[in-house]
């Protein structure tokens, strides 16, 4: 079983990372693996997908069971979360995708969405005051290891209380002079102020 956190990771914050964390603990994984969404298909991103991807890197490497993966910077056209899935169900795997419940609320407008639900799982990671709806097609599950049982189609919602941390807190803290590093890793830090990110 493959659990994907896409994101545009503009920057990798320590939010993402105890969201990944979580999953791995609560569906027992070896690894989750982050995907960058290198040209999101429904918002601009402030820094490259370069940067964005050495930032990935950087903070993946001091994490145990945290992988990542540049294949959506590797195809070209819009970064849609519905191709990763489809390349790596191929290679036989059961995917569960990662999505923090805020990004629930768009579903709808998401590329081909209706395809989800025979395609992969969702694990959701319930952020501060977002409530969490099922998307059609999808059906709650409390029970983790029902993933394991069925190959698509079933919602569950991380049981870890997530960190009310956003990318665009990071940002506008970091173009206010603002000292961000306690949402950030110390290697994310140091590569956004020696390359000057954020700034404004
Ligand atoms: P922005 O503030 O720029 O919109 P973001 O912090 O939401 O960014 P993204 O890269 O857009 O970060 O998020 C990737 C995924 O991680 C999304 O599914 C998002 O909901 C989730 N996520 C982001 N921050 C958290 C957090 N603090 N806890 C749990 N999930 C999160």
């Amino acid at each position: 079983m493959r659990a994907i956190l896409g994101g545009t990771f503009d920057p990798v914050h320590v939010g993402h990372l105890h969201g990944a964390q979580a999953v791995r603990r609560e569906l027992g994984l070896d690894s989750v693996t982050l995907v960058l969404s290198a040209r999101p298909p429904h918002r601009s991103a402030a820094a490259t997908a370069e940067d964005r991807w050495r930032m990935l890197q950087l903070a993946a490497s001091d994490q145990a069971g945290i992988e990542t993966s540049d294949v959506e910077l590797r195809r070209g056209g819009p970064s849609y979360s519905i191709d990763t899935i489809r390349a790596f169900r191929s290679g036989g795997e059961t995917v569960v995708w990662i999505l923090g419940s805020d990004g629930l609320d768009a579903f709808r407008t998401w590329h081909e969405y209706e395809a989800f639900a025979t395609a992969c799982h969702l694990a959701v990671l319930v952020r501060p005051a977002v409530a969490v709806t099922a998307p059609p097609g999808f059906r709650e599950t409390g029970e983790a290891a029902a993933l394991s049982r069925h190959d698509t189609g079933l919602l569950f919602r991380m049981r870890a209380p997530m960190l009310d941390v956003s990318a665009t807190r990071v940002r506008t803290s970091i173009a206010r002079g603002g000292d961000a590093s306690g949402l950030l890793t110390p290697a994310v830090w140091n590569y956004i102020r020696d390359r000057g990110l954020y700034r404004g």
